[in-house]
């Protein structure tokens, strides 16, 4: 199963940065430790964007041929039913989203710039020696962090399976 998990990092950092500290960390939980909780995981993924209301199949760096129709729209073999509107790849509009999105540089962002209503299913506070992991958080991130006067620093958005 996916699931959305937000990292916050108390210190602001670029998204190369973030994303290596946030590797770091996450090595230490993989499902063959005990206390594991993922066996992948990806920057983005399915929940890129909810720092920011960004849709990444609205980006056209996304967007890529059909490869049923290589871009024509309509199927040459077997003929394509009127139903599949020519092509039951794109449905005849030659193009396709592609299988795993471009990276997105907001996925890492100053937690003062996120959306006000950004929620997760598991938050973790990735501060001092261990960090605080909170499944089924299931509830809006910053007024959380806000009450645990956990002011600034960034948050990472993590698309997390098990
Ligand atoms: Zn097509």
């Amino acid at each position: 199963m996916h699931y959305h998990c937000e990292i916050w990092l108390p210190e602001v950092l670029n998204y190369s940065d973030a994303t290596y500290k946030v590797e770091r960390m996450l090595q230490n939980y993989h499902e063959e430790s005990k206390r594991g909780f993922y066996d992948w995981y990806v920057i983005g993924g399915r929940y890129t964007g909810s720092h920011d209301n960004y849709n990444p199949q609205d980006d056209i760096k996304n967007i890529t041929l059909c490869s049923i129709c290589n871009g024509k729209g309509i199927r040459d073999n077997p003929p394509p039913s009127p139903a599949l509107r020519g092509c039951n790849g794109c449905s005849g509009t030659g193009t396709s989203t592609k299988y795993s999105y471009v990276p997105h540089s907001e996925d890492v962002m100053e937690q003062d710039k996120v959306v006000d209503d950004l929620s997760c299913y598991t938050l973790i506070i990735a501060k001092g020696r261990w960090p605080k992991i909170l499944h089924d958080f299931n509830d809006q991130v910053k007024p959380y962090l806000k009450s645990e006067n956990l002011t600034g620093g960034c948050l990472v958005t993590v698309d997390c399976h098990n």
